[in-house]
């Protein structure tokens, strides 16, 4: 199992890291390592002093997908969720100016959060769904899809030109304006539309 995920797919987000808005999307891996057990609390690693949360709507691929057409793929994932790509941003500004590989600020043990799945087939306009994050209850992140530079047909069609995406594989979609950091004791709590996805405590 793999996790895929999109970088700076929201034009708010991209300006407020200082990044370029892309013309083509920006993508990167995580192993299945990095995903954070359910039920679990979120340990601070030893190594970054900037840890950012980084709240985003992720898909579950529902079926095999090599090189699909944009028209084809809403027909490969069946749940939407929104989780956290947690990233260590001291050190990925680090690897970025040294215009090394970012994995390590991205792809550790825990980086990847999960909500509750809910049904693809729930949301009838996919292309509008809200979500949103709590830290220690004031709104921190809310963004709808409409404002996605890649929309999630033309993400997964993109992704299956390089990659092959498996069933149960996940792609985290990007995350809107509002990053930022986490310190033990904090509590983080997502929703899609009117439910909550995730509860999540910082230690
Ligand atoms: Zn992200």
């Amino acid at each position: 199992m793999k996790i895929v995920c999109v970088g700076r797919n929201y034009v708010a987000h991209a300006r407020e890291l200082g990044n370029e808005v892309p013309t083509d999307p920006v993508i990167f891996i995580k192993p299945e390592t990095s995903l954070l057990p359910n039920g679990s609390s979120f340990s601070i690693p030893q190594f970054s002093n900037e840890i950012h949360y980084e709240c985003e709507l992720v898909l579950r691929i529902a079926k095999r997908a090599q090189a699909i057409a944009k028209k084809d793929a809403a027909s490969y994932y069946d749940a939407i969720t929104a989780g956290i790509d947690f990233t260590a941003r001291d050190l990925q500004q680090q690897l970025k100016e040294k215009g090394l590989p970012w994995e390590k600020a991205k792809a550790f043990d825990g980086a990847a959060v999960l909500g509750v799945w809910m049904s693809a087939d729930r949301f009838r306009n996919k292309r509008d769904i809200h979500f949103c994050l709590y830290k220690n209850k004031a709104i921190v992140q809310q963004a709808s899809t409409s404002q996605m530079i890649f929309d999630f047909d033309m993400l997964l069609s993109h992704i299956s030109q390089y990659f092959t995406l498996e069933p149960g594989d996940l792609v985290f979609t990007g995350t809107p304006a509002g990053v930022g950091p986490v310190e033990p004791g904090d509590v983080l709590e997502g929703f899609v539309e009117d439910d909550s996805a995730f509860e999540l405590s910082i230690q």
